[in-house]
């Protein structure tokens, strides 16, 4: 028994309440995947420390089939770009199934790379590399995804191979229009070995989490793609990962996902956790009917819904106040007078554009009148990113300019070096290491002659 059992505790907690749910049919239109076991359940979740925790069948091999899509959407974004990606596949909601024939009357494109058209268009544009074949690079790139070397369920490939004639003759359509860039034949058969890659629930968390965690396996640490891919991949299974579902998924549920036949199906808080389930019966959509119920819900106990709170940082200013009501602050009447005019702000935690905003809306209230001062205490701040430092270095310039003299508490150098604070700020920042000694430094500044 350890604490973060009560993690675990959480999804066998889901997995009990959905494991019961009797709605839904096996795809049986491959005919290897009617003979999965339609109780088999399992749910994982994985950390962006890459923590992984799961309940149920969550080692249970099945075959990716769609959950495929997002992927292979990722290596040929990440080969080619989004530019050349997007002249022959779009990235709209098609509003129809997985398996229609769906490409725009004009380009003759596929709406989007998460339904079939799309997506074979999508594995067709994957060039072979002088290292490895086309369909060698897509496993590789599962691979890593996932952390570990995944392979074929020949099987399963066979048995799509045998049947699988509405994506043959998509693949022939896609290429009467003239956006096919290669042999229909031998698209489609590196589609259904991709479709056919063997992974289990636990897999697919990782690979969820590491679309969520900017491009980085959050077990392996490996930088899989960029954080630009990332968000795209994620961008685009929002909008159309859940095909004819998709609008009503990001209503109720609020994360980017992708469904597949044999049961499989993950969903991304991003900055957060990668999840998934797996789950044989699917629903009209063609999707799993536990790992939706079961998702759902996570997504709804857990806070996930990105558009309800896009993970708000916690507080960044733990203090707004002037010199004299500090414990440190001197008791002559003149001294107090002075340290009434010097404004301090502390703030902690990683600074970005959106916690820097408050760091200098705090400066502002601490002391809006000209020919004070102000302190800004760093020592608990643990970094801040370029947008960060760029806005923080600009609003001290303006400070400057307005005559409020500022000096920092930043023994860290959280500001950036003194040479490049110097160059943006315009002006030698004193700096600190205790808030006294700022305190104290711009008190004398003021009370000086000049
Ligand atoms: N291989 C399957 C097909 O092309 C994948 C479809 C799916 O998972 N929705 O039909």
């Amino acid at each position: 028994m350890s604490a973060s059992e009560a993690v675990t505790d959480a999804l066998r907690e889901l997995h009990g309440r959905f494991a019961g749910v009797r709605d839904g049919q096996r795809a049986t239109y491959i005919p290897e995947l009617a003979g999965s076991d339609p109780d088999d359940f399992g749910l994982a979740l994985v950390s962006m420390d890459g923590h992984s925790y799961s309940a149920g069948a969550a080692d249970t091999p099945f075959t990716l089939q769609s959950v495929s899509k997002p992927f292979a959407y990722a290596l040929a974004l990440a080969s080619l770009g989004l530019d050349e990606v997007g002249r022959w596949v779009g990235a709209e909601p098609s509003g129809e199934a997985f398996n229609a024939i769906s490409l725009e009357p004009d380009t003759g494109r596929p709406a989007n790379a998460m339904i079939n058209a799309g997506a074979i268009v999508t594995t067709a544009l994957i060039p072979d590399s002088r290292e490895a074949p086309a369909f060698q690079r897509i496993l590789t790139c599962l691979s890593r995804f996932a952390g570990r070397k995944l392979d074929v369920d020949e099987a399963v490939y066979a048995s799509e191979a045998a049947t699988g004639d509405r994506n043959r003759a998509l693949a022939y359509l896609i290429r009467s229009t003239g956006t096919l860039p290669v042999d229909p034949v031998a698209a489609v058969d590196t589609y259904f070995r991709q479709c056919a890659v063997r992974v289990n629930a636990l897999d697919l968390a990782v690979m969820a989490a590491t679309l969520a965690h900017g491009g980085v396996n959050p077990v392996t640490g490996e930088r899989v793609v960029s954080p630009e891919v990332a968000a795209q991949v994620l961008a685009v299974m929002a909008t159309c990962g859940m095909y004819n579902g998709s609008g009503d998924w990001l209503l109720r549920v609020g994360l980017p996902a992708k469904s597949g036949v044999s049961g499989g199906l993950i969903a991304a808080g991003p900055a957060r956790f990668g999840l998934a389930a797996y789950s044989p019966p699917l629903d009209a959509t063609g999707t799993s009917v536990r790992g939706r119920a079961a998702l759902g819900e996570l997504s709804e106990r857990l806070e996930l819904h990105l558009m309800r709170n896009p993970a708000l940082p916690g507080s960044t200013v733990t203090l707004v106040t002037t010199a004299d009501v500090l414990p440190s602050a001197p008791s002559g009447r003149r001294e107090r007078a002075l340290h009434e005019r010097v404004g301090v702000v502390a703030a902690q935690g990683a600074l970005d554009f959106t916690a820097a905003e408050r760091v200098l809306y705090a400066l502002d209230e601490s002391g809006p009148e000209r020919n004070g001062a102000v302190v800004l205490d760093l020592r608990e701040v643990t970094g801040a990113d370029s947008l960060a430092l760029a806005l923080l270095h600009s609003g001290l310039s303006r400070l400057a300019r307005d005559g409020r003299r500022a000096a920092v508490v930043d023994p860290g150098d959280r500001l950036g070096p003194p040479d490049l604070v110097r160059e943006r700020t315009g002006q030698d920042l004193p700096r600190f290491a205790s808030r006294e000694e700022a305190v104290e430094h711009v008190a004398q500044a003021m009370a000086g002659p000049g």
